[in-house]
């Protein structure tokens, strides 16, 4: 494959706000996306905080408003790397190399063993169940993200939340929101121990940053002149909302255009 001056590995808000001012200095990024474009905003229900939409906006629906890149490659990267100044980006297809990257490949679920349910059975999202229905579902997990998976669900399953916890760690908002939601039903402090009774199964247990395919060496010393960039929730630590992401993709890719123009044209 060949040369490019700019790729972006993820198509989430990050990586698509990235694409979007990369457009504007005239660059046209190749982005690499392993799933859905629109990353995990698509699992959310409702967005309650993204400026513009101040009454609320559902994942998808907010998703579909940032525009997608010219060049997109719905492969998988499993490798980056950088040498001699350049970049290599490993995918299913071959190897691309590139003058500058920017990262916005978001995050993995925390995997956990549920009693009684074998692992494959077990969603860690709701975006693939969109339309499903049935009896109930249980949902696991006591913040935010799982409030907002058994909102999702409440529309085909009446919902169980169990949490080991008291769910003090929600945003307010959101529980009372859910409170009012006669089909869930929130369990705090009750983890069924043996097995559950519901026919999903779908778990909210925290995620972690996906930087696996990410060279030992960038990680610990990346470089610091502007054609390298992590940005969004793989990097945002507790503050992972979409309006972050956005930000920090725009950041990043204004900085990779000054980067560029010193490259290539000295100034
Ligand atoms: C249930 C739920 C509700 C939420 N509600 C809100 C809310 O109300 N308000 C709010 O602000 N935020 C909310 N969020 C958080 C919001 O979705 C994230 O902050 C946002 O999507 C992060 O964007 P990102 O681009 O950094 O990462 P992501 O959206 O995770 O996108 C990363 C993308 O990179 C791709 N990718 C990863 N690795 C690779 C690879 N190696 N090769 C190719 N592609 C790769 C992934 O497939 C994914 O599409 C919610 C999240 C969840 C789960």
């Amino acid at each position: 494959m060949g040369r490019e001056r700019a790729v972006v590995i993820g198509a989430g808000p990050a990586g698509l706000a990235a694409a979007r001012q990369f457009k504007l200095y005239g660059i046209d990024p190749l982005v690499y996306e392993c799933d859905e474009p629109g990353g995990l905003l698509l699992n959310a229900c409702s967005v309650i905080n993204y400026p513009g939409a101040p009454e609320g906006i559902s994942g998808r629906e907010l998703a579909s408003l940032f525009p997608l890149p010219g060049r997109i490659a719905l492969n998988e990267v499993t490798c980056l790397f950088r040498e001699n100044s350049l970049y290599h980006i490993e995918s299913e297809t071959g190897v691309t190399t590139a003058l500058a990257v920017i990262v916005a490949s978001g995050t993995v679920p925390r995997e956990i063993a549920v009693p009684g349910v074998a692992d494959d059975y077990i969603h860690y999202g709701v975006s693939k169940l969109a339309g499903s229905s049935g009896g109930s579902a249980a949902v696991i997990g006591g913040g935010d993200a799982a409030l907002d998976y058994a909102m999702s669900l409440s529309s085909g399953y009446t919902v169980n939340v169990y949490a080991r916890g008291d769910f003090s760690k929600a945003v307010p908002h959101l529980l009372n929101k859910v409170r009012k939601i006669r089909k869930i039903t929130l369990h705090p402090g009750s983890l069924p121990k043996n097995s559950f009774s519901e026919e999903l199964v779908v778990v909210a247990a925290g995620r972690t940053a996906r930087v696996d395919f990410i060279s030992e060496k960038l990680l610990s010393s990346p470089p610091a002149d502007g054609s390298f960039h992590m940005c969004g929730d793989c990097r945002n630590g507790i503050y992972r909302q979409t309006a972050i992401a956005v930000g920090n993709g725009v950041k990043a890719a204004m900085e990779t255009a000054g980067y560029l123009k010193k490259m290539e044209t000295g100034k």
